[in-house]
């Protein structure tokens, strides 16, 4: 018997079954290749929904976890240590904010957000104590707090876990009327991935982050950017927002920025923003912990120095290009923006699943979003030559015969 089918079994026998993997079992990586426990080698084109942007295990990265290891993890935030505040400079100056609050998930980052942009309606704004709105978009995906679930447009995420928390109002992405026309004197802000990934790669129209930005400055709306899978190089831009010019008044991070090693998160504002926090306001057991802040530091390092922002851009072009001339029969649209690519299929043609599938037998690891849509966000570091070689691959599964 494959070992892989032992290892389903007993994962599946232990775990809540609120997953469902392809059935592949990985027990090694490195750069933008994996290796399942029966001596498989796969190329990854998921990247860990975005977080493996510097691929895995990348030498700096897992070295500077390493070095940090062997000298303090963990203070919690009752005492300073030695690497937080180097780590946060670096970020915020990276990000162009004055200030950065570091969390571990992107959850908690998005829900620090929404506390900010809370606080801040109530205490520079002049909102009335809970009056506080934050306008969000159909099809978002920002994370599974009860709290985030609750303004999720998906019934499945929201089936079950109520009740849920007011101050919510969904407008469609994209829409820069209906974002005006959704703003009350009592709107705090404007929460807004620039492009939404689990909602299927959805790129709104160019500029749309400008405008909306400027409607929420006309109206003293912040600008609550979740970039969280769209940053730090991923759309072939250090943030996704810079296509538009603007990064929002608060910045959310997470993902990449603990280099696929560990969790780190962050939001990034100025110091209007970040005063509403006084001690005591909001904080995290290990939120900004020596260990994360040394990953963080080096992740974010190797994003700049390697300059995979441009590796994303140039790959991401040509490769859609290259997607775009398989005239398959199978496919409505090729879409996204660097290697945030998602590749929608047509209603008639099923869902997107047992495309992933079949890639998967062939050696590609890719998964599936908004059930029509394969998603293909490979490590920014791949070669251009292992992306030409899957090339074949996706036009053998695309044609008309394998995926029936
Ligand atoms: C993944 C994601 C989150 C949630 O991050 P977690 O680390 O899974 O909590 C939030 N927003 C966006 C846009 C994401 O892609």
């Amino acid at each position: 018997m494959h070992r892989t089918e032992t290892f389903v079994r007993e994962a599946e026998r232990w775990s809540a079954h609120n997953y469902a993997p392809l059935p592949v079992v990985i027990e090694r990586g490195e750069s933008c290749w994996v290796w399942d426990v029966d001596g498989n080698k796969f190329l990854d084109m998921l990247s860990a929904y975005s977080a493996l942007n510097q691929g895995h295990r990348h030498p700096a990265i897992v070295g500077a976890l390493k070095e940090q290891a062997d000298k303090l993890t963990l203070t919690s935030r009752a005492f300073h240590n030695d690497r937080m505040g180097t780590f946060l400079k670096a970020l915020a100056e990276a990000a162009g904010f004055t200030r950065a609050l570091p969390m571990n998930t992107g959850a908690e980052a998005v829900e620090t957000a929404i506390k900010a942009a809370r606080k801040w309606g109530y205490k520079v704004k002049g909102v009335a104590e809970d009056r506080a709105e934050i306008i969000v978009c159909e099809n978002n995906f920002h994370g599974r707090t009860t709290t985030i679930v609750g303004f999720s447009s998906e019934d499945q995420y929201r089936d079950g876990f109520g009740p849920f928390a007011p101050g919510f109002k969904l407008i469609p992405h994209g829409d820069l009327e209906a974002l005006e026309a959704a703003i009350t004197a009592d709107t705090v802000g404007f929460l807004v991935e620039p492009i939404q990934g689990e909602g299927g790669i959805v790129v709104p129209p160019d500029g749309f982050l400008a405008r909306a930005h400027e409607i929420c400055r006309a109206n003293r709306v912040l600008l609550l950017n979740d970039e969280i899978q769209t940053g730090l190089g991923r759309t072939g831009r250090m943030f996704c927002g810079d296509w538009d010019g603007t990064r929002g008044d608060i910045l959310i991070v997470g993902k990449a920025l603990g280099g696929g090693v560990y969790p780190v998160s962050a939001i990034l504002a100025n110091d209007e923003v970040m005063d509403v926090f006084h001690p005591g306001d909001h904080g995290s057991t290990f939120g900004g912990n020596p260990l994360g802040a040394a990953v963080g530091l080096a992740s974010l390092e190797v994003i700049l120095n390697e300059g995979l922002a441009d590796r994303a851009e140039q790959l991401g072009t040509w490769f859609m290009d290259r997607l775009r001339q398989f005239n398959s029969p199978h496919v409505k649209e090729v879409r996204g923006r660097g290697l945030m690519i998602g590749v929608e299929i047509r209603p008639e043609s099923g869902m997107a699943r047992p495309f992933c599938e079949a890639l998967k037998e062939r050696g590609v690891l890719c998964n599936d979003t908004h059930h029509h849509t394969i998603r293909i966000a490979p490590p920014l570091v791949i070669e251009r030559e292992t992306l030409e070689a899957s090339l074949p691959i996706f036009e053998e599964v695309l044609s008309p015969s394998v995926v029936a």
